[in-house]
């Protein structure tokens, strides 16, 4: 079986204060065991010591994105061999705030999510289309690519979570449907069983964000190929508790 996972994405959020009070509502919470629920939170770089010290020892922290390879003169960047050197076990990579923001290419963050790898890190990969892509019927495609450029660069996903995110879903309050959700979850699986193998397309996590909340889980956490949620919005509330009780 594969764990379930609920990741929050705290995205570009949050002073001091806040953090302390989210962490604080987390480790307070009645929720299911770690051999139940994976649960990451990602805050961004500058709070990862402070949330890594504070947090309850059975959820872990992500990062939000790291370099490319190896560190050195790259201002501005952050290394995975920093996040290491931290404790952080998570980063996640291929966000598409990143891809369409920032104009990370499919061969970018392939290349990412291979060093990160090779450094030790387990990953969060991203993948997702847009409105416009989606409404060409170019879904399936888009979010193959996607994992090809991933795939090419990677041999071992033992330690990759892939996540759907749907561009048109994400800080829209428009969540996918469970039929949409699950049936690019399946298509995903079907991808990976082609093109890496029938082992890993079984194992793999692939979990859904985009407008996910305490109200619409359960009923996305029921389809067979949803194994599982990256939140935004709603990882920086209390019904992030909820969502990780949607494992159940
Ligand atoms: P929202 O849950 O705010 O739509 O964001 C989803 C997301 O981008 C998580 O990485």
């Amino acid at each position: 079986g594969r764990k379930f996972f609920v990741g929050g994405n705290w995205k570009c959020n949050g002073t001091n204060e806040e953090v302390k009070k989210i962490v604080t509502t987390l480790n307070e919470a009645q929720v299911p065991g770690e051999h139940i629920v994976e649960v990451v939170v990602s805050p961004p770089f500058v709070f990862l010591p402070l949330v890594k010290s504070l947090l309850r020892p059975d959820f872990h922290v992500a990062a939000q994105n790291c370099w490319v390879r190896k560190g050195g003169a790259f201002t501005g960047e952050v290394s995975a061999e920093m996040l290491v050197n931290l404790g952080v076990p998570w980063v996640i990579l291929g966000h598409s705030e990143r891809r369409q923001l920032l104009n990370e290419s499919n061969e970018f963050v392939g290349d990412k999510v291979a060093y990160a790898l090779s450094q030790g890190l387990k990953v969060i990969a991203c993948v997702g289309e847009t409105l416009e892509q989606r409404e060409a019927g170019s879904t399936v495609a888009v979010v193959a690519e996607q994992t090809k450029a991933i795939a090419a660069k990677v041999s071992n996903w033992d330690n990759i979570v892939l996540a759907y995110e749907p561009v048109w879903a994400i800080g829209t309050g428009k969540v996918a449907t469970p039929a949409q959700a699950q049936e690019v979850h399946a298509e995903l699986r079907k991808w990976i069983h082609s093109n890496v193998s029938a082992e890993v397309a079984s194992s793999v996590r692939i979990i859904y964000g985009g407008s996910v909340n305490g109200a619409n889980c359960k009923e996305l956490a029921g389809q067979p190929d949803v194994d599982g949620f990256l939140v935004g919005g709603a990882s920086l509330k209390p019904e992030f508790v909820d969502i990780i009780k949607s494992a159940t």
